[in-house]
C-alpha cells in the first residue's frame, strides 16, 4: 500500500487527513499523521482565553487523535526531529525511523521567541493554550499599560508577497477584546492599552476597506497603535524600540516573531528562509513527493488556519490527481476572516486584494461575531472535518 505520513496535527494536517480520507478507498492508502499533541489546541478561541477568561483556553483541546483513529488511519504522538528526502524518512525521537513514500508536511513555524533580546514566553502571549490561560488569569490583578507586540515575519525578501506583521490579527483582537472587558469592569479608565505592529496599517493583509475601518475603530476605541515598530529589546517592564521610543508595559502580551521551522533547516528542505518552497499545487520545488501544508508553506500568506485548509484541499487533490492520472486546480487563495471586536459584533472580510485581486466584502456587526463563534463551534464539534470544507 502507498505509504502517506502527514506530519502535524492542526489546521492543516488535519484537513490533509480530511482529504486524504474523502478522496481515497481506504484500501489504498497508509496513512499516519504525527504530532507531538494528540490534542490540538485550537488557537482562534485563544484570544478570549487572554482577554480576561482564562479557563476557555481547556475547553479547545480537540481530540484529533480519536477522529484519525476513527478514520482507519495511524496516529503517532511523538516530537518530529528530521526528515531524510533522499531516504524518504522521518526520524522521530521515540520511534523507529517512519518510511513514506508521499509526506505531507503541516508543523507551522517555529516562534521566535529568540529573535528579540530579552523576548520569552515569560513575557506573556496568547499563541498557545498555556500562554492565553496565564495573561487570562493576570489581566484580573490590577494594570496600568498593557501592550501587545506583534512580532516580524521573517520571509525570505524573493517571495512575490511582502508581509512585515507574523500575524497582526489576533493581537487587535486581543486589544478589542480586553477594550470591551475591562470597561464590563470599570477599568477601562485606568489601564491603557497600546498595539505595535511591524506593518504600516492594522490587518496588513485583510485589504484597505477593513483596514480603514479597524484604524476609525482603534481611534474610537482609545486604543494606541504604534506601526512599523522595529524592536531593539524587551525587559520585565519595558519594550524598546529601535527608534529609542521605550514602551512601559506592567502587561505585554505578544504573537511573536515568526523565524519559520527548525525542522525543515535541519532536513535542507527550506528556502533559505526556514519556509518551505513549493510550486502552485503546494508540492516542494525540488521533491515532488512532498508536499507543504498551512503556515510551514512560503506561499501560506498570510499564516491564517483558513489559508492552511485551502493549501490542504490543494496539495492532496493534486496527490490525488497524479495517481488518478487526473488533473486538478491550482492553489488560488483568498482571505475570509473574522475578527471579533467586543460586545458581541465582529469584522468579517471575504478580500483578494493581497493576491491582486479586487474582491472586498466586509460586514461589522453582530452576524460578523456569530459566524466566528458558529465556525468555532462547528470546527469543535466535527474535530475539524466539518461538513463544508474551504
Ligand atoms: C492567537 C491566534 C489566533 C488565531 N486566530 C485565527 C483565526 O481567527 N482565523 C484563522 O484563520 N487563523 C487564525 N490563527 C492562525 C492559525 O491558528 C494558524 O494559521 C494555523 O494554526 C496554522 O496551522 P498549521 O497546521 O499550518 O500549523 P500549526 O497550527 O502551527 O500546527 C503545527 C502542528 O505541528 C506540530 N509540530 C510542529 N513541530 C513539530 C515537531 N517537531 N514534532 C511534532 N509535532 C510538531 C505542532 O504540535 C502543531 O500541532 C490564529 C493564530 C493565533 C496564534
Amino acid at each position: 500500500m502507498h505509504k502517506v505520513v502527514v506530519l502535524g496535527s492542526r489546521f492543516g494536517g488535519s484537513a490533509t487527513a480530511y482529504w486524504l480520507h474523502k478522496l481515497f478507498a481506504r484500501h489504498e492508502l497508509d496513512v499516519t499523521i504525527v504530532d507531538q499533541w494528540p490534542m490540538m489546541t485550537y488557537r482562534p478561541a485563544m484570544v478570549m482565553a487572554a482577554a480576561g477568561h482564562p479557563q476557555i483556553a481547556d475547553q479547545w483541546h480537540i481530540n484529533m487523535a480519536k477522529k484519525y483513529e476513527q478514520a482507519g488511519f495511524h496516529f503517532i504522538r511523538d516530537t518530529i526531529f528530521k526528515i531524510d528526502p533522499a531516504s524518504q524518512q522521518v526520524i522521530l525521537t521515540g520511534h523507529p525511523p517512519l518510511a513514506y513514500d508521499t509526506l505531507f508536511v503541516a508543523t507551522g513555524s517555529d516562534p521566535g521567541w529568540a529573535t528579540i533580546e530579552g523576548l520569552g514566553p515569560q513575557r506573556s502571549g496568547v499563541c498557545e493554550d498555556y500562554l492565553a490561560r496565564n495573561t487570562g488569569y493576570a489581566v484580573h490583578n490590577p494594570i496600568h499599560h498593557i501592550v501587545i507586540g506583534i512580532g516580524c515575519l521573517h520571509q525570505s525578501p524573493y517571495d512575490p508577497i511582502q508581509l512585515q506583521a507574523s500575524l497582526d490579527v489576533p493581537g487587535f483582537e486581543v486589544g478589542f477584546l480586553l477594550d470591551a472587558w475591562l470597561s464590563q469592569h470599570n477599568r477601562r479608565k485606568g489601564t491603557s492599552i497600546t498595539v505595535l505592529t511591524p506593518a504600516g496599517v492594522p490587518g496588513e493583509s485583510l485589504g484597505s476597506i477593513s483596514q480603514e475601518f479597524l484604524l476609525k475603530e482603534l481611534k474610537r476605541r482609545d486604543i494606541h497603535l504604534i506601526t512599523h515598530a522595529q524592536y531593539e529589546r524587551v525587559t520585565r517592564e519595558a519594550i524598546v524600540l529601535k527608534n529609542q521610543v521605550t514602551l512601559e508595559a506592567d502587561r505585554m502580551i505578544w504573537v511573536p516573531p515568526y523565524p519559520g521551522s527548525q525542522l525543515l533547516r535541519l532536513s535542507g528542505l527550506d528556502d533559505g528562509y526556514g519556509w518551505m518552497p513549493t510550486d502552485e499545487y503546494c508540492r516542494h520545488e525540488r521533491w515532488p513527493n512532498i508536499y507543504a501544508v498551512g503556515d510551514v508553506n512560503r506561499s501560506a500568506l498570510p499564516k491564517l488556519g483558513h489559508i492552511a485548509m485551502l493549501q490542504a484541499r490543494t496539495a492532496v487533490h493534486a496527490f490525488w490527481a497524479e495517481r488518478k492520472h487526473k488533473t486538478s486546480r491550482p492553489y488560488h487563495p483568498y482571505i475570509l476572516h473574522v475578527l471579533w471586536l467586543g460586545n458581541g459584533r465582529g469584522i468579517f472580510t471575504l478580500s483578494d486584494t493581497l493576491y491582486g485581486g479586487k474582491r472586498q466584502w466586509v460586514n461589522v456587526g453582530r452576524m460578523a461575531a456569530a459566524s466566528k463563534s458558529v465556525f468555532n463551534w462547528s470546527y469543535r464539534i466535527f474535530a475539524g472535518w466539518m461538513p463544508i470544507m474551504p
